[in-house]
């Protein structure tokens, strides 16, 4: 008797489906948002349905709030190098609830025995909430008014020091950084229309993330998950910033390496952005379909990395052992600028006077990102060892350092800064230094030295942060901006062997 009951369960897994685990804003039909009291009971009792998940928490808030992480492994997590290993991270803004809710959603789905399958060739990690404290508030910042995904860069906030911590543990493969869109800006309602694309998708574009990734991930994932989303009757898009026609021009997001998908992406990781549509007021309104709109994108990201194991695992495997070479002859693109292709962007827009689905022709469209300043690739970067805010830097990167010690046929190369002048980046006017480099024996330089190898994993990053005339760099923060002062020596310097 006994036995036959035990295949009665085992031959009807729907039997267990249907105890998935409802997320606490599910349970209420999505009448209200999740509260962060209810993620860890929901977590705890999702833990419950499938052995394959654990939960950890990866840091905490300004406010003391604890970071989740729900990571599901058939074996020890992020251990076994045949299996990609994703990372899904949700509500870097807390004002952009969607995210946390479908991360919930695909923990619940994840727990079903009929989505183990995925298990066989992915580690998966989900943090639904990077920002709890600005979530309990529906505010965009954290609970020290910092713009998290601004931040990835200068990492000054737990929560950003958290995930990048969590990243730089396991090395992930795959990244998905998860957001929301508002489409009821003035300038696009006076236009007459607004976007109305329930998920855009972004791929990397900063233009020393190597070639292959960023081709693979624009020409091959980012149309097998906006299929998935459209098979699934979601609209979606290509995620495209900026203006109406006649007030700007539109193009494919940022090139900073100071957001989540960018900052990863720069260690040669497949690393995306995905973005939902904001309620009118940020918050309930159709929460259900937002959400579930979100999950699906993050749940077809899932199935192309799973469709996708061996190729995804060679092509990053690849480029990071690509960055851990000597420099040779490479250069990084330390400035660029958006640019036309000559083509015009027909934009799926809602007409706010029928409230019909509408396109709209955009002639100002740059959806290339082009080079203007480059650097020689030098072998390390050189900070003085009482800079303490540039060393305390690289320690919250988690950088490979070393003194600098000197040998005779070093070169180095400082940076005499003749002005300060200022240049538009994608509508911000930052600092842009005239410089004049000169090159040095190691004798003629006098401090002690910390030494940051660029053949590192995290080596373009650092370049990209230490050039003073970096369009990203440290100097272009408030924070940073005194490091570089007319007629005096950059103190920074670079070393070419
Ligand atoms: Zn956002």
């Amino acid at each position: 008797m006994y036995r036959y009951l035990l295949l009665f369960i085992m031959a009807i897994p729907g039997v267990i489906a249907a105890q998935a685990p409802p997320t606490p804003a599910g349970s209420t039909d999505f009448s209200k948002v999740t509260a962060y009291s209810e993620i860890a009971p929901f977590l705890a009792n999702a833990q419950k349905t499938s052995a394959f998940l654990k939960t950890t928490i990866i840091g905490q808030s300004v406010n003391k709030r604890n970071i989740y992480a729900a990571t599901f492994s058939s074996g020890d997590f992020g251990k076994d190098s045949t299996k990609v290993k994703v990372l899904i991270f949700a509500q870097q803004h807390g004002n952009e609830q969607s995210g946390k809710e479908a991360a919930l959603l695909l923990i619940s789905e994840l727990t079903r025995p009929e989505n183990h399958y995925l298990l066989s060739r992915l580690d998966i990690a989900i943090i639904p909430q990077v920002n709890p404290d600005g979530s309990e508030v529906n505010q965009r910042r954290n609970a020290n008014q910092a713009d998290l995904n601004r931040n990835h860069l200068i990492l000054t906030e737990p929560e950003t020091k958290a995930l990048h911590a969590f990243f730089d543990q396991y090395l992930f493969d795959v990244a998905l950084d998860v957001h929301e869109y508002s489409p009821y800006s003035e300038d696009w309602l006076n236009a007459g229309f607004r976007k109305n694309t329930q998920v855009a998708l972004g791929a990397p574009t900063n233009l020393n993330v190597s070639e292959k990734i960023r081709n693979f991930a624009a020409d091959k994932t980012l149309p097998y998950v906006m299929n998935q989303l459209s098979l699934n009757n979601y609209s979606s898009f290509v995620y495209c910033p900026g203006d109406p026609p006649g007030k700007g021009y539109i193009r494919h997001s940022t090139f900073d390496i100071n957001d989540g998908r960018q900052s990863f992406a720069i260690q040669q990781t497949l690393s995306f952005i995905q973005e939902g549509m904001n309620g009118t007021d940020n918050f309930v309104q159709n929460l259900k379909q937002r959400s579930l709109s979100q999950m699906t994108g993050m749940r077809s990201l899932l199935e192309f990395s799973y469709n996708n194991n061996i190729e995804i695992r060679k092509i990053v495997s690849d480029e990071r052992k690509a960055m851990l070479k000597e420099p040779g002859s490479s250069h990084i693109s330390i400035q660029a600028t958006h640019a036309g292709n000559g083509r015009q962007l027909q934009l799926p827009v809602l007409s706010v006077k029928t409230g019909r689905d509408s396109t709209v022709m955009i002639t100002d469209y740059r959806p290339i990102v082009k080079s203007v300043a480059d650097v020689k690739k030098p072998v390390a970067y050189l900070i003085p060892d009482d800079l303490t805010e540039v060393v305390e830097w690289a320690e919250r990167q988690n950088l490979i350092k070393k003194p600098y010690k000197p040998a005779a046929t070093d070169k180095i190369e400082r940076a005499f800064v003749q002005r300060i002048d200022s240049i538009d980046f994608e509508g911000d006017i930052i600092v842009n230094p005239g410089l004049e480099p000169k090159i040095f024996t190691p004798e003629e330089i006098s401090k002690t030295y910390i030494e940051i190898p660029v053949n590192q994993l995290k080596g373009l990053m650092a370049a990209i942060a230490l050039e003073p005339k970096s369009m990203l760099g440290l100097v272009t923060y408030d924070k940073y901006r005194h490091l570089l002062r007319d007629l005096t020596w950059f103190p920074i310097l670079k070393l070419y062997r």
